[in-house]
């Protein structure tokens, strides 16, 4: 095939113990799964089903880079989350069927325009200028499925301070049942990846710091915003 530019670079992970890259497709991101980050944020945590929100894939940000303060905002700020990357996709996939499409896990930061999302939220206009922005989703490098699946603690520290601290089993909605739902909004894919949500104690991060995401038993994703 002939195309009038060349093709954009394909957007990929490192995968922990290997040369080779994961292949992104896209990134879904999975807002208030964690009870006390909804209360934090103003929700009742029982009171909905899990909503989505996309970053482009090319957002990406591997661990260990240092990226530029985003413009647009005086209010950065830190998500430590769990991610899943698929490798197989589905519509319509049954919890009880929905881990058979995990290809790995690895630790992320869904990095936020918090003055941005607010603005969104109260005039009501979409996230995606607060959430989708340029370098605005760090990712550690991903561990594969098959060495099984993360439990324990998941946390985040900026300049060494310890800001969030849960567990991976805290979550609304585990991660079965976020890949089912998911799946029955859109077709899920080979190389998508899927955010799970953040704990209580998101805040910001200052120039010059560098916040790091670690989850018990996967690489770190570390930042530094410069
Ligand atoms: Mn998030």
């Amino acid at each position: 095939m002939d195309f009038v530019l060349p093709p954009p670079p394909v957007a990929s992970v490192a995968v922990a113990g290997d040369s080779r890259r994961f292949a992104v497709r896209r990134i879904f991101c999975v807002g208030r799964n964690y009870a006390e980050h909804a209360r934090e944020m103003g929700h009742d945590p029982n009171a909905e089903p899990p909503f989505f929100f996309t970053k482009p894939a090319d957002a990406l940000v591997e661990s260990g880079a240092t990226i530029p303060y985003p413009p647009a905002t005086a209010d950065l700020h830190h998500e430590a989350e769990l991610v899943v990357a698929l490798g197989a996709g589905g519509s319509f996939v049954p919890e009880d069927g929905a881990e058979a499409l995990i290809w790995g896990y690895a630790a992320g930061n869904d990095l936020t325009r918090r003055d941005v999302q607010a603005e969104a939220k109260a005039a009501r206009r979409p996230w995606d200028m607060a959430k989708g922005f340029d370098r605005s989703a760090v990712v550690g490098a991903l561990r594969p499925a098959s060495l099984g699946r993360p439990e324990g603690r998941i946390r985040c520290s900026v300049a060494g301070r310890l800001t969030q601290a849960a567990l991976l089993s805290d979550m609304i909605w585990p991660v079965p049942a976020i890949i089912s739902h998911l799946s029955r909004l859109v077709e899920l894919a080979p190389g998508d990846l899927v955010f799970t949500g953040t704990p209580a104690g998101v805040g910001p991060i200052a120039r010059g710091e560098t916040c790091t995401v670690e989850i018990d038993g996967l690489p770190p994703a570390v930042v530094t915003v410069g």
